[in-house]
């Protein structure tokens, strides 16, 4: 069964190498925001001969064919995940990493006011929240 991100690579006319369909599977089960690092790792499991340098090519040509979204969540290090019509933003959690997903309709609002009383019709966004979690006593 093709992956959901190799069907859209496949619907753009995008050549599949069985390398390729191997880092499409694991961007399509990701579920984490992974860094290039981590998608090597899981790759390799799959496919042990695979390198970090095809990995980091597949995932800057899926970037550029717009399949992946791509993230700065402050650590310097590039996050991945497939674009999706269904715009969310991100709560990062500084000490473990984890990335929890939002949507609040408020805050979509309120950016189309302010970009509005600036004179601005707003096209997109990125917001990401950084935190840690609340001691729970
Ligand atoms: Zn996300």
């Amino acid at each position: 069964m093709p992956s959901r991100i190799e069907l859209i690579c496949l619907q753009k006319g995008m050549k599949m190498t069985e390398q390729r369909r191997v880092v499409a599977k694991v961007l399509s089960e990701a579920k984490d925001h992974p860094h290039v690092e981590k998608v090597y790792r899981r790759a390799s499991r799959l496919d042990p001969r695979i390198s970090i340098a095809t990995v980091y090519r597949t995932v800057r040509l899926f970037e550029e064919a717009g399949i992946l979204e791509r993230h700065d969540f402050g650590d310097g290090r590039s996050r991945y995940e497939e674009a999706t019509d269904e715009h969310h933003d991100h709560l990062i959690d500084i000490q473990s990493n984890k990335v929890i997903e939002f949507h609040s309709e408020e805050i979509e609002a309120l950016q189309v006011k302010i970009a509005e009383e600036h004179g601005f019709e707003l096209v997109g966004h990125r917001l990401e929240l950084y935190g840690v979690p609340l001691d729970k006593d």
